[in-house]
């Protein structure tokens, strides 16, 4: 659609054919997908619109209200609050990522200032209780679980009593999952939480389950009060959009999202922004968040300086590639990015992107007049083709090669200049910003 010089009815079935598609292949429901594309329809009436109307904007603000509306639950999740105590309890089936997910939301809170604590209450799983240790000594976080009681609810409330002691105020609960959902499973879920009086129980599940994420939710939900979900694998498998969507569907809303294996690979997740990445439009919220959470505090100003000025020169590129390769703090902020990470360097593939982005250094490096170096220009239309020759010549690479670059410094340059005039926020003035942003 963006490349399209007239928006006619061709247009828009195109592209809602391809968002069809895409959302079919993620294993969304067909119904789900049918509805969206009816929506779109009666609100895009192009033979309505006046010549002066923004086709594009209208299509794609349509879109993307059909898409968080597919996403939004219709009510938000309890969030425990700092000033007390809280308990929360994870469930779900073995092999859904609930172990790992109690340590990353453990962390996710920990290093936001809480005193987290973990107790395994799994007692059907051997080995359950030397997995949580590991992740719970190796993210310095106090855990509680026993080899010997074989008793679930003696060890949840035993580990609950004893953290509330030492002034914890936030004891994750991690109980048995099982393979199946079975009566035993539920049963034992209800005793313990009867046992611990919980203020949330989280329900973790599986993303490649797609579709079928909604029986299970229900199913869960039926059992104990489900306060929450947290979806897990969304790194690895194509189902995730069935896998959200379905969630949705049963009301409970998705709090965060696994995106690996690693204790910080771990999303906030709201449905706006998400979309928004989603639709290649950015998540500006999760991007200021990380510049503040990862970047030093010193290097801050200096990095949100230049992003006001939306002046990207290849300088800045080639600094940014020095990061991403690193993949250091602000190499992270920069996935955040559409654009620099998704399309730079796609999940999977991180061995050529590495070696592309190498290649384009390589190339930058020999770029220099009269022996000095031009990457401060941002205007790289002086580069004429006899320059693009030198640099080929120069560096060993294909002409080809030198053009492609110059293709991705201008791609890159039009993401970073949409931050221009940025106002550099204080911390608690994210949220502002990035409505502002996203508008
Ligand atoms: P449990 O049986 O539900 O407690 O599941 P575990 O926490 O033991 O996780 C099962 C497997 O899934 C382990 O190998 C985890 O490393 C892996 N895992 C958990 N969450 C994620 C995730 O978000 N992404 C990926 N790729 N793997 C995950």
């Amino acid at each position: 659609m963006s490349n399209a010089t007239i928006i006619d009815e061709k247009v828009l079935n195109e592209c809602l054919n391809e968002i069809t598609r895409a959302l079919l292949q993620s294993d969304v429901q067909f119904k789900l997908v049918r509805d969206m594309q009816t929506n779109i329809k009666k609100i895009v009436n192009l033979d309505d619109l006046a010549a002066g109307h923004n086709k594009r904007k209208i299509i794609q603000q349509a879109i993307f209200n059909e898409l968080c509306k597919m996403l939004d639950p219709g009510k938000p999740s309890f969030t425990p609050k700092k000033a007390k105590t809280s308990v929360v309890m994870f469930v779900g089936l073995q092999g859904s990522g609930k172990t790992t997910t109690c340590t990353k939301y453990a962390y996710y809170h920990q290093k936001k200032g809480w005193k987290p604590a973990l107790v395994c209450a799994d007692t059907f799983r051997a080995g359950a209780f030397d997995q949580l240790k590991q992740n719970a000594t190796k993210a310095k976080i106090p855990f509680y679980g026993s080899y010997m009681e074989s008793d679930p609810v003696k060890i949840a409330v035993e580990g609950v009593e004893r953290f509330k002691k030492e002034n914890c105020d936030l004891i994750i609960v991690d109980t048995s999952g099982r393979h199946k959902q079975e009566a035993a499973l539920f049963e034992e879920m209800r005793q313990v939480s009867e046992a611990t009086r919980p203020d949330l129980v989280i329900f973790v599940m599986d993303s490649s389950i797609g579709q079928a994420a909604f029986d299970q939710a229900q199913a869960f939900r039926q059992s104990v009060a489900v306060g929450a979900v947290i979806v897990t694998k969304m790194d690895g498998h194509a189902k995730g959009g069935g896998a959200l969507s379905a969630v949705a569907a049963t009301k409970s809303p998705v709090i965060f999202i696994g995106t690996g294996e690693h204790m910080d690979e771990f999303e906030v997740f709201d449905v706006k922004p998400f979309v928004s990445r989603l639709l290649g439009m950015g998540d500006w919220s999760g991007f200021m968040d990380k510049i503040h959470e990862v970047v030093p505090m010193d290097q801050q100003p200096e990095l949100l300086q230049k992003l006001s000025e939306g002046n990207f020169t290849l300088r800045i590129m080639y600094e940014q590639f020095q990061n991403i390769l690193k993949m250091g703090p602000i190499g992270q902020v920069f996935s955040m990015l559409p654009g620099f990470s998704a399309e730079l360097m796609p999940k999977g593939r991180e061995k050529e992107s590495q070696a592309k982005i190498k290649r384009y250094m390589t190339m930058m490096d020999s770029m220099t007049n009269e022996g000095k170096p031009v990457l401060d220009s941002s205007n790289p239309k002086l580069m004429n083709e006899s320059r693009i020759m030198r640099i080929a010549r120069g560096s060993g690479r294909q002409l080809r090669e030198v053009m492609e670059m110059f293709e991705e410094y201008k791609r890159l340059a039009k993401i970073w200049g949409k931050m221009k005039g940025l106002k550099i926020p204080k911390k608690g003035e994210m949220s502002a910003l990035s409505r502002n942003m996203n508008a």
